[in-house]
């Protein structure tokens, strides 16, 4: 039977990028913005092989996967567009998703300087090591704090958030046109393309989290 299955059923994947916009309130200056999230993700959909896939199937593995993405939080980055700061949870995010590579860049360079300025009796103590990995630690919080997204005011304009009255522009845009506000928004507005995905799929203002703001 197992054999059979895997004659008679295709299994196809689509890259499928996911947008998403999430309405927050900005921790620095209390005011209520709106920001696009992405998130890459792969659908699946499952057919029998000598007959055409039903498009429908696709759609719904597509859905499933976007509502269990809706509902995580902290997701996506974008500057305020009153203060023009990141959120301090963005900032952290971006860090540690950085740290690991940076960690690993900086072991290499802090044994060539370990070596070249300690003792080979030290070197191969608890001592050494504890100096490698300390001096490892410090280098690699430099390399990320300055390769991550800065917290504090930045100067440039920022396509991924708008305030609410932007906001309620675009929607009005849209609903004369009969366009997804959200996929407006990223390919129009932030003239993004399609380069390492299939397929977009707009949850348009769907944010499932526990306490998101009423878009
Ligand atoms: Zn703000």
């Amino acid at each position: 039977m197992g054999i059979l299955k895997k004659i008679l059923i295709k299994k196809t994947y689509v890259d499928t990028l996911f947008l998403q916009a999430r309405k927050i309130v900005c921790h620095h200056c209390n005011k209520p913005f709106t920001y696009i999230a992405t998130k890459k993700g792969k659908a699946t959909q499952t057919s029998l092989r000598f007959v055409a896939p039903d498009d429908g199937d696709l759609e719904d593995h597509m859905n499933k996967h976007g509502l269990r993405w809706a509902k995580k939080k902290k997701l996506g980055e974008a500057l305020c567009p009153h203060c023009k700061r990141y959120q301090s949870w963005m900032v952290m995010k971006s860090r540690l998703s950085l740290l690991p590579r940076c960690w690993a860049t900086m072991f290499v360079f802090a044994m060539i300087i370990v070596s070249f300025t300690i003792d080979d009796r030290t070197l191969t103590s608890t001592l050494g090591l504890a100096i490698l990995l300390g001096l490892t630690t410090v280098l690699a919080m430099v390399l990320v704090a300055l390769l991550g997204i800065r917290s504090g005011v930045h100067n440039e304009r920022d396509n991924r958030s708008k305030d609410d009255e932007r906001l309620a522009k675009l929607i009005q845009e849209c609903q004369v046109s009969k366009a997804d506000p959200v996929e407006v928004w990223y390919f129009h507005h932030m003239g993004m393309e399609l380069t390492e995905a299939d397929a977009s799929v707009s949850l348009g203002f769907l944010d499932l989290t526990p306490g998101a703001c009423p878009a």
